[in-house]
């Protein structure tokens, strides 16, 4: 495994995370823990889990219940990463108990996923999404406290528009706050809007991205096919939410298009998704999901396969026709 800063921070996390959303759900506490164990295996160093994660029964928390429960006795190899921010329970919250960034809730937010998870600290603690009712400076002084009280080690986002990234950079240097280290947000082989505006803030802020969805639900490992319908147990058919998005012909146009690349240049399709953004400098880890560790060892090997740059100029000869007729 190699490992990579999380921006210009000194936290350093290993190039494959393993995104901890099937946690607890999709996979049982005991399929969880194998995974992990498989990760930790591999040198993987980053979990990166929600407090909403694993809604059972109306409640979210299983994810970091089953990732706590797996790491215990190796917590000191994990670099924890968790957020908070949406709903904890279904149906909405207008009340502001159970969701936003407002300093009130980010104290007994902290509190329940530090017991959730079984440890005293949380290495990256991110705000899900933009809470519309609460003014950023005090988010940001919120988290800050928490550094400093040694509850949470550092601070993310994810999200977040481009505008309001930079934003909670001059509020923390205004403020002399810690400040965020660390975005996480969509960004793909087939989701690449990121670069329009989000990447240029954040090498001009000296801040690591966390790219989710990095496989497109496995759209990217090749295991789904234009006209059948998805695998049984597999995410597309336990999600169907998630399927509209990839129903899109042009969508599979390109996913073909960058099978026939991978072939033609002996890797698999994985390895074009997992290469291709690691050549991103300012990507820090890939936080992808897995549900058994066969796709976890896949993953790994992926992420240590350098893409050559003959390989790279092609694909971005590709992606850019593709951008010029969609
Ligand atoms: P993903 O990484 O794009 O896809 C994960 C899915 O791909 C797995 O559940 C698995 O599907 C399949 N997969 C993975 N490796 C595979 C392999 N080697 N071969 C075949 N299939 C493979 O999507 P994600 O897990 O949703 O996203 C990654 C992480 O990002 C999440 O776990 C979460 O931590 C984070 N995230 C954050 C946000 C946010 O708003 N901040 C949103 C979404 C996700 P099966 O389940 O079919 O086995």
């Amino acid at each position: 495994m190699r490992y990579r800063s999380l921006g210009q921070s000194g936290l350093i996390v290993s190039e494959l995370g393993l995104g901890c959303n099937n946690l607890g759900g999709r996979i049982d506490n005991a399929q969880s823990a194998r995974l992990v164990d498989a990760a930790l295996d591999l040198g993987v160093t980053l979990f990166d889990v929600a407090d909403v994660y694993g809604r059972r029964d109306a409640h979210a928390g299983a994810s970091e219940e089953a990732l706590g429960a797996a790491l215990c006795g190796k917590r000191d190899k994990a670099v924890i990463a968790t957020k908070f921010g949406m709903s904890m329970i279904s149906g909405g919250d207008d009340a502001g108990n159970a969701s936003g960034a407002s300093r009130r809730y980010i104290m007994q937010a902290v509190e329940a996923s530090l017991r959730r998870l079984r440890t005293d600290r949380i290495d990256l603690y991110q705000l899900h999404c933009p809470d519309p009712r609460t003014p950023l400076d005090e988010t940001l002084h919120a988290l800050n406290d928490l550094i400093r009280a040694g509850k949470i080690r550092y601070a993310g986002v994810s999200n977040l528009p481009a505008w309001q990234v930079v934003d909670a950079c001059h509020i923390a240097r205004r403020d002399r706050l810690a400040g965020i280290i660390s975005c996480q947000d969509e960004f793909s082989l087939l989701e690449r809007s990121a670069r329009t505006d989000l990447l240029p803030a954040l090498r001009q802020f000296g801040l690591g991205l966390l790219p989710y969805f990095p496989l497109a639900s496995g759209m990217l490992t090749g295991k789904y096919r234009r006209d059948s319908s998805p695998p049984v147990g597999s995410r597309l058919a336990a999600w169907t939410y998630l399927q509209d998005r990839y129903r899109d012909p042009t969508v599979w146009t390109l996913i073909e298009a960058l099978a026939g690349l991978a072939q033609r240049h002996e890797c698999s399709l994985a390895d074009l998704a997992f290469g291709w953004l690691l050549r991103h400098e300012t990507v820090a880890s890939v936080i992808a999901g897995a549900t058994s560790e066969t796709q976890m060892r896949d993953n790994a090997r992926s992420c240590m396969l350098e893409t050559s740059d003959d390989l790279d100029a092609e694909l971005k000869t590709m992606l850019a026709a593709h951008e010029a007729k969609s």
